[in-house]
């Protein structure tokens, strides 16, 4: 009798040691993992390697660093902001003769007056001029032949 009773402390004793165990390694994948996901969250929303120093410095902390490194990181990831710049480029056009910015929709520079387009050879509608193919027909655009005829 007695010495099932001491086998099961020992049994019970193996168990708590080994849920501690297994706890603490439990704690430090978590870690790791957090490290791991900073260091490539933040490379996608940085490019500056001090701020990306920082944030998996600040990751080490245990638990709280998770959410401060939430707060402090950037809000968008690099390559939303190019798109961004980019849809912008889209909308804007540069004036050839006076490097004036002007919206697309405008035919002529509101800054020095000189038309924004250029007729397209092939199907005769008017294209913008920075385009180096017709965006009506597909024809490329030879901007020195076509001049500034309206
Ligand atoms: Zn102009
Ligand atoms: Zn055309």
């Amino acid at each position: 009798m007695s010495w099932e009773l001491v086998d099961f402390a020992q049994m019970a004793s193996w168990l708590v040691s080994n849920v501690a165990n297994f706890l603490l390694i439990l704690t430090i994948a978590f870690r790791v993992w957090v490290v791991l996901w900073i260091a490539k969250d933040i490379s996608l929303r940085t490019n500056s390697f001090a701020y990306q120093l920082f944030s998996i410095l600040i990751g080490l902390v245990p638990i709280v660093g998770y959410f401060v490194y939430l707060l402090i990181r950037p809000p968008f990831f690099l390559k939303d902001d190019g798109y961004w710049r980019e849809s912008l480029e889209l909308q804007s056009i540069v004036c050839k003769q006076c490097d004036g910015l002007n919206l697309r929709e405008w035919d002529k520079c509101g800054w020095c007056g000189a038309t924004l387009k250029v007729q397209c050879k092939e199907c005769k509608n008017l294209v913008w001029n920075d385009l180096e193919y017709c965006t009506w027909c597909g024809a490329p655009l030879l901007i020195e032949e076509n001049g500034k005829k309206n």
